[in-house]
């Protein structure tokens, strides 16, 4: 008999706010899908997990980004987010269905609800994840044992956690880790009702009222070009920033940059910032520290300019220059223009 029997498939959580679905759902659809093609012998499918109200209609898209069913808790205590009924119902699904393995996107939200979740269940739980392998070895022992990738150490060092004696393996994930599969209208998949069976409605915290945070300026996780500034580049942000503009993109900031208090921790890049996945990346001053790397190491293109050859960013670039950045970006700056026309 297999050690977990009974349990399989990678469940996806779905996280959605009046009725619009996080990217981070489907970016970790889009990844359990390459997960489950690694273990066709297991036979597993991808589930995502709705919960919300008169969201149902909302599965489909699920369905079109990925997932072969979607369980959908749709229900008007779970309008808004309540840890309370949201855990509550979370937990009753895991208990039902028996997922393998269950992945949240590590949001505000999923930060509050998987850690609850897995103390009730008594489950394993990687929070921050990087990335996501399954153990090939183990699988013909008809195991699918994720093995799940964090930075640890203050980003030093990065650690591979496993989860070998719970099941469901849990994991949160940042958002812009992965990359989201394109949308596929013509996916066909199951959409399966489930009815929260709630002991106590009886909210703990009776939310009175939510003020969402403006938001000032632009989202840099949604940019296609970013221009990093790095402590290197304090003495030139009005350059940097204006050359992002220019090549239609936006600047954002090492960890360095918004401590010395030139530049707001929205648009800090890194481990304690934002993960970014840009077409260019050109980072100015730059160290390349690990914690600010981790932010920015998916970008497809990365251009860096340093006065320092030895400095830790060239590793990780595609192109580098060095250099005074002051010196460097205006050239760089017209040179990309030009291959843009051309
Ligand atoms: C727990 C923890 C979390 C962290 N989280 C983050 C995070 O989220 N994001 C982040 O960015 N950092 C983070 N850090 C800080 C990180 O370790 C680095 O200290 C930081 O990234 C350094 O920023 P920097 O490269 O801009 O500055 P510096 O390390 O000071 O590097 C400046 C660089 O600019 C170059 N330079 C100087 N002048 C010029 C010039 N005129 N032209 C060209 N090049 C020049 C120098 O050669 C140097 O390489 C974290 C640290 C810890 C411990």
């Amino acid at each position: 008999m297999a050690k977990f029997e009974g349990y399989k498939d990678i469940y996806v959580f779905v996280e959605q706010r009046n009725g619009e679905i996080a990217n981070v759902g489907y970016e970790l659809i889009s990844e359990a899908r390459k997960l489950v093609a690694s273990i066709p012998q297991m036979g597993f499918q991808v589930v995502g997990v709705l919960l919300g109200h008169n969201v149902t209609d909302k599965a489909n898209d699920v369905i079109a980004h990925g997932a072969d069913k979607v369980i959908v808790a749709d229900h008007e205590l779970l309008e808004g987010y309540s840890t309370q009924f949201y855990a509550d119902t979370l937990t009753q699904i895991i208990e039902t269905y028996k997922p393998d393995s269950f992945l949240t996107g590590a949001t505000v939200l999923g930060r509050d609800l998987a850690p609850r979740v897995a103390a009730r269940l008594n489950a394993g739980l990687t929070a921050d994840a990087t990335k996501i392998e399954i153990d090939q070895e183990k699988v013909a022992d008809g195991e699918a044992l994720l093995l799940v990738t964090r930075p640890t150490f203050g980003g030093n060092l990065f650690g591979t956690i496993v989860c070998p004696d719970t099941r469901p393996q849990m994991a949160t994930i940042r958002p812009n880790v992965f990359s989201m599969d394109p949308v596929d209208t013509t996916r066909t998949g199951e959409v399966v009702a489930f009815t929260p069976d709630f002991k106590d409605t009886d909210a703990k915290v009776v939310v009175k009222e939510v003020i969402a945070k403006v938001v000032e300026g632009i989202d840099i996780t949604k940019c296609d070009i970013l221009v990093g500034a790095g402590r290197g580049a304090e003495d030139c942000l009005d350059m940097v920033e204006a050359v992002a503009e220019e090549l239609g993109g936006a600047m954002c900031a090492s960890r360095a940059v918004v401590d010395d208090g030139f530049a707001s921790k929205d648009i800090q890049v890194g481990q304690t910032g934002k993960t970014v996945r840009p077409s260019l990346y050109i980072a100015c001053g730059i160290s390349g520290a690990c914690q600010h790397v981790a932010g920015m190491e998916k970008s497809d293109m990365i251009i860096a300019i340093n006065r320092d050859p030895q400095a830790e960013i060239f590793s990780i670039a595609n192109m580098g220059f060095i250099g005074d950045v002051k010196e460097i970006l205006p050239l760089l700056k017209e040179e990309i223009i030009a291959a843009k026309k051309a």
